[in-house]
């Protein structure tokens, strides 16, 4: 082994303290957020980038280690996804190419598209907290005011051994961006709290207008975004297509700026670009 060292030279302990001051101080900043996001699929992410580029403290959670949900693959496990018309123009900004497939349908690489559409949320300036479940809300007085997270693996130990108390974020709005489960809804609705109507069957034609229709507040602090959209409000579903879920984003960090700004007694702001 040659002696030249190309690295710095640095202690053991000293990589652990990086990670855990590190993680510790961005869990910390976001234990009371603007908005908590829960879903980091295509719908999460829009909606996430959008409220961080507008200046809100936005925190992402995603019960898996990756980031992308449904977004990296688009039907029958082949790695193209489409949009329809209006919907490229998201393609533009993220500076993903695709090419026309016919009049008013667009077909991408999902892995480019998936991969910058990530990197747009991070660099607006979105924190994340993978690997980790949301599995309850925070009520009070019949409104949601943060959700109750543990981490992803200790949901799949067995129950004798995982006493694991899980803890609170609390945020003054809840994205369910968790796609068909609609989970942070459901919380809701097996309590009596709201009522989910159940995704219709398939109707690629009528599906997207409805799902962006349906996008916003679906119970005091709750904004359904994406696919848990067609399965709260009962709107068809649309096969492999993504426009939807990316204009639902920009629809749902809309209704959630205008949420912030009426409980700040402020006007309301354009916070977020035009979908
Ligand atoms: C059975 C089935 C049917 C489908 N049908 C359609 C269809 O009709 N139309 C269509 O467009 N697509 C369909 N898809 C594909 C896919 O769901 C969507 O296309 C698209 O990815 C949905 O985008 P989204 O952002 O709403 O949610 P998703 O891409 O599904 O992302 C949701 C994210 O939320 C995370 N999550 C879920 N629960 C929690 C939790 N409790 N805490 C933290 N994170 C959580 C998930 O890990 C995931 O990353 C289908 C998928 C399945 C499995």
């Amino acid at each position: 082994m040659s002696d030249e060292r190309v690295f710095a030279s640095v202690k053991d302990a000293d990589v652990t303290r990086a990670i855990l001051s590190s993680f510790t101080e961005t869990l910390e900043r976001h234990v009371s957020s603007d908005v908590v996001v829960v879903g980091a699929g295509p719908a999460g992410l829009v909606c996430a980038r959008e409220l961080a580029s507008g200046g809100r403290k936005v925190l992402l959670i995603e019960r898996n280690n990756y980031l992308g949900g449904g977004f990296w693959i688009g039907g029958f496990l082949m790695n193209k996804v489409t949009v329809r018309h209006p919907a490229q123009e998201q393609f533009n900004r993220l500076g993903v190419r695709y090419d026309k497939a016919c009049e008013g349908l667009y077909v991408a690489d999902a892995p480019e598209a998936c991969s910058k559409l990530i990197a747009s949320a991070c660099d607006a300036g979105v924190s994340v907290l993978n690997m980790t479940t949301v599995e309850d809300l925070i009520v009070r007085r019949r409104r949601v005011s943060g959700v109750v997270v543990n981490w992803t693996p200790v949901g799949a130990l067995p129950r004798q051994i995982t006493c694991v108390d899980p803890i609170s974020i609390e945020a003054k709005v809840v994205v369910d961006a968790t796609g068909h489960d609609a989970a942070v809804c459901e919380k809701l609705a097996r309590r009596g709290l709201l009522e989910m109507a159940g995704m219709g069957a398939m109707d690629a034609e009528n599906a997207e207008d409805a799902v962006l229709a349906g996008t916003g507040e679906v119970f005091p602090g709750i904004i359904a975004c994406g696919m848990s959209v067609s399965t709260v409000v009962g709107t068809p579903r649309m096969g492999p297509t993504f426009g939807a879920m990316l204009l639902s984003g920009c629809a749902a960090a809309r209704a959630a700026g205008r949420i912030l700004d009426a409980s700040m007694g402020a006007p309301a702001r354009e916070t977020v670009r035009a979908g």
